[in-house]
């Protein structure tokens, strides 16, 4: 992995943003005979509004019919569930049911089918309060009918967006970490991007920098949309929950987003959430006492049962919301720079549909798309999701390579072999944070109370020290 500056190269395009848009956009753009940069202000590939999302792969039933948001939710869905089978990236199909809690909720499920049926997705199907009560039977009381959405799926939105830098570095995409841009000065053929490790030089930009996306769009000369980080809060809850919760439950949808769901998580964990809430500050990510008291009401009607489960962490993400109600995208000649922003609250599902729309836009502009004769086979991912095997139940797994026997995140079932397997990985991880993502260590019910300062250990000896502690030394012994 290339991630010192570059200041003497000049590329052909430089993506703006490590997310999954900007991640999806750089291994798309890299299918093309095209030198490709990806720039990201922080230490790891999604880190940002990509990390802290409800990870659902969404049919797009209830986008707005006509909408790009629309187009690209369902063109997204298709590519996303594909890429994954090919990866391994986490996917359960779960379902959905939407819930209608009074007689006006429930004089919209027609409707709801129909914009579903305009969306291109004709699969849902109205059922009875008593069907609601069979196929979630520990709902709370006073439910009067449902639709549900066979097709929503739960997915692991750290490994999307790792698997899709993984592949764009595999396909020669040089990743600049920790490169803040903060200037653009377009040229008759290049533009220079100033960051805060030196100037980048570049035929073409696109900008898929998430809550900065605007303020980028400013740097080209541009005032057409403002981000409002809208924070969406969310409570997980223990393992001993899942059972409660056999699919998403959705309630009806307004015009504020899509309300308070329960899902299952892919790590076999519950969810309640998220809020929405404007904020002014885009850093604002921690969580607070009134959104923790306004899901625990909301569970409580959706599912009192769910509130005498524990919870084992909170955390929140920022949706990149703007005036308008559309992302926006759009490709200039003049400037050659294109910007996928504002992708507010489905950019997980859309990402990969959205690196084709805008690839194609930029050909249009003028960006010369020679396709590649070949590229390297895409990546395998490591699994971290409940529904397939892990390394610690693999038997002949761990008796080619004992490391996947050591558990070291008792809580999550992290072996040693996986934690050592990420620091040679083509982006290993660049701290704690990074290591949660890719293994899910530390991210159980102790949160790390137990094992921290292990899997710190191995972080710091990049995984040298696995089983010389005395915690890994007693697991061999067992
Ligand atoms: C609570 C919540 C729930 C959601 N649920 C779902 C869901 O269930 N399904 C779904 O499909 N979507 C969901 N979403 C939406 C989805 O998470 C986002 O649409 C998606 O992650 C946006 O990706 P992105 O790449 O545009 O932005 P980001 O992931 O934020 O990436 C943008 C990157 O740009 C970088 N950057 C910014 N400025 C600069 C700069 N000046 N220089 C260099 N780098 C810069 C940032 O550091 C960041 O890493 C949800 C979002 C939230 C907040």
């Amino acid at each position: 992995m290339k991630t010192a500056p570059r200041t003497t190269e000049q590329f052909d395009v430089v993506v703006i943003g490590a997310g999954i848009v900007g991640s999806a956009l750089a291994r798309e753009l890299a299918g093309y005979q095209l030198n490709v940069a990806l720039i990201e202000a922080r230490t790891d590939v999604g880190d940002g509004t990509s990390k802290a999302n409800t990870a659902i792969l969404h049919t797009g039933f209830d986008a707005k019919p006509g909408s790009l948001e629309s187009r690209m939710v369902r063109e997204g869905y298709r590519l996303l569930s594909d890429y994954a089978s090919a990866t391994g990236i986490p996917v359960e199909r779960t379902g959905a049911l939407l819930v209608a809690w009074n007689q006006e909720e429930l004089d919209a499920l027609p409707g709801l089918k129909d914009k579903a049926a305009a969306n291109g997705y004709s699969q849902t199907e109205l059922i009875s309060a008593s069907e609601v009560y069979r196929q979630v039977p520990d709902l709370g009381d006073g439910a009067l009918g449902g639709l549900t959405v066979p097709d929503e799926s739960i997915i692991c939105t750290w490994t999307t967006n790792l698997a899709l830098a993984t592949e764009a570095v595999l396909r020669g995409v040089t990743l600049l970490l920790n490169h803040r841009v903060s200037g653009a000065e377009v040229r008759d053929d290049v533009t220079i991007l100033h960051t805060d490790q030196g100037d980048v030089a570049t035929r073409w930009v696109v900008n898929a920098a998430g809550l900065g996306s605007d303020v980028i769009d400013r740097l080209f000369g541009h005032d057409r949309f403002t981000v409002v980080p809208r924070r969406g809060e969310l409570l997980v809850y223990d393992k001993m929950a899942r059972p409660l919760v056999n699919r998403i439950v959705l309630p009806v949808p307004t015009s504020r987003g899509k309300g308070v769901l329960v899902s299952p998580t892919i790590y076999g964990n519950v969810m309640l959430g998220p809020t929405a809430e404007d904020l002014a500050d885009r850093t604002d990510t921690g969580t607070s006492e009134e959104g923790f008291e306004f899901l625990l009401s909301k569970g409580a009607r959706l599912m009192p049962r769910l509130l005498h489960e524990e919870v084992t962490a909170s955390y929140a993400g920022l949706r990149a919301a703007t005036e308008h109600s559309d992302y926006i995208v759009d490709a200039d000649a003049r400037t050659r720079y294109a910007v996928a922003g504002g992708i507010r609250s489905t950019g997980l599902t859309a990402g990969m549909a959205l690196a084709v729309h805008v690839t194609g836009l930029l050909g249009d502009a003028g960006l010369a798309l020679a396709p590649r004769e070949s590229v390297p086979a895409v990546p395998q991912m490591p699994n971290i999701g409940e529904a397939a095997l892990r390394p610690y139940q693999d038997a002949a797994r761990i008796a080619a390579d004992p490391a996947y026997g050591t558990v070291v995140c008792f809580c999550e079932r992290v072996t040693a072999g996986e934690i050592r397997d990420t620091f040679v990985s083509p982006i290993p991880p660049s701290g704690l944070e990074g290591l949660r993502r890719r293994t899910r260590a530390m991210n159980g019910r102790c949160q790390g109370f137990f094992c921290g300062a292990e899997v710190t250990e191995l972080l710091e000896s990049r995984g040298e020290s696995s089983c010389a502690t005395s915690h890994c030394q007693k697991e061999d012994q067992r």
